[in-house]
């Protein structure tokens, strides 16, 4: 009896380690989308992956905005002091030391099957030790996510894909990057219509709710005139979003307080002040996080990692991650009442709930007394509509969208 209950034992462990789905990663990059101008244009699937995940329109690009130090920046995790790239030739990189982050992934799961897809050749051409297991280089935006779609579709061992969206920065040279050129709004809204078809392909995935997805899409920069490469607004504010299918990415937006510190005061900030932002660096660091559940990148102190992840740990592995776990609101949309619920608290909450028109409906404060925090908040006397409903937890806000029917 002994004996038949340690065999059941055993096969309950391989059976729960059996359970624990596989992590992967999509990355979607979309070349010199201003956060302005993606905030005006009608992208209905880049909306629902915000809506479900976590995102910013204020993300911080540090240092060149130019097109190979800023992708060399974002799948190596570390600004160009480390990895070298200043320029579109991509003379001096350091490879060696700062390699792309499926390299980085690969120490600890040397069996992730990686692909890239770019139609922007230098990015292929000149990088190495980057991890992939193809470099697919195609001729247009359009071949290229046809590309993504059908591996996404069929290819069951794949563990991260990273596809690359060109037209938006062609765009942008050839007519201006400007959220009031319909040219420039237009191709944005043509690669939202791209991201519908990769996401598409990859909710039909045979396995696919068995899989743990964090899909990432982001810029590598802005634009201004009809160029980039300097340290306006236009260029150096990004965006990002994050969407998770098994909950790896909590529904927030990440809306960080900064103080007096203005990242568009320096020509290149010291990137040490602004550890508390969302950064350009972030997007390599999270999928690492992601992709290896047992690995904490910070720890592994011979990467020397710039960025941070966002995932939603709660094992208090990043120092900025544990404190933004999103609060819950339910019902939502709501008849009148609903109730903020917040998880993993640490720290006092303050709260604001405004209309679309910015007009304070009410405000107020818990004090920290334990980590789960529920508010209850009130909407009778409101019209119906959409509210916005600001929450404050160390430092770091985030908003959230209540519906009032
Ligand atoms: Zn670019």
């Amino acid at each position: 009896m002994k004996q038949l209950f340690y065999t059941l034992s055993l096969v309950f462990l391989l059976g729960s380690l059996a359970a624990q789905p596989v992590t992967k990663v999509l990355f979607i990059g979309i070349d010199g989308v201003r956060s302005d101008a993606l905030r005006q244009a009608n992208t209905p699937n880049m909306d629902s992956l915000a809506a479900g995940g976590t995102f910013t329109f204020s993300s911080w690009h540090l240092r060149t905005t130019m097109s190979g130090p800023s992708w060399s920046a974002m799948l190596t995790g570390v600004w160009e002091e480390k990895h070298g790239v200043t320029n579109n030739n991509y003379s001096n990189p350091n490879w060696t030391e700062y390699p792309y982050f499926v390299t980085r992934a690969k120490e600890f799961r040397p069996d992730i099957k990686a692909v890239q897809i770019t139609s922007w050749d230098p990015m292929s051409s000149q990088v190495t030790n980057d991890g992939w297991d193809q470099k697919v280089v195609l001729g247009e935006d359009n071949d290229c996510v046809a590309a993504g779609v059908s591996l996404l579709a069929n290819d069951t061992a794949l563990d991260v894909l990273f596809v690359h969206i060109d037209d938006v920065d062609a765009t942008g040279h050839a007519n201006g990057f400007n959220p009031l050129y319909a040219t420039y709004i237009n191709a944005i809204e043509y690669a939202d219509v791209q991201v519908g078809q990769l996401m598409t392909a990859l909710k039909s995935r045979p396995n696919f709710n068995n899989e743990s997805w964090v899909v990432m899409l982001t810029t590598d920069h802005g634009g201004l005139g009809n160029g980039h490469g300097g340290v306006t607004r236009e260029e150096r504010e990004i965006w990002w979003i994050g969407w998770s299918n098994l909950g790896a990415l909590p529904k927030q937006e990440l809306i960080v307080d900064l103080g007096s510190l203005d990242p568009l005061d320096y020509i290149f900030p010291n990137a040490n002040d602004f550890d508390e932002a969302p950064l350009l660096v972030d997007i390599c660091v999270t999928a690492i996080d992601h992709l290896l559940p047992n690995v904490d990148p910070d720890t592994v102190t011979r990467w020397d990692l710039d960025g941070k992840s966002w995932l939603n740990k709660t094992t208090g592995i990043n120092n900025i991650t544990v404190n933004v776990t999103g609060g819950n609101i339910f019902p939502n949309p709501t008849n009148g009442t609903f109730t903020l619920s917040m998880q993993h608290v640490k720290h006092d909450i303050s709260y604001r709930l405004f209309d679309l028109d910015g007009r304070a409906i009410t405000s107020g404060s818990v004090p920290f007394t334990a980590d789960k925090v529920d508010v209850q908040l009130d909407l009778r006397k409101e019209p119906a509509g959409v509210y916005l409903l600001e929450v404050t937890h160390n430092g770091i806000s985030m908003v959230n969208r209540v519906v009032k029917n």
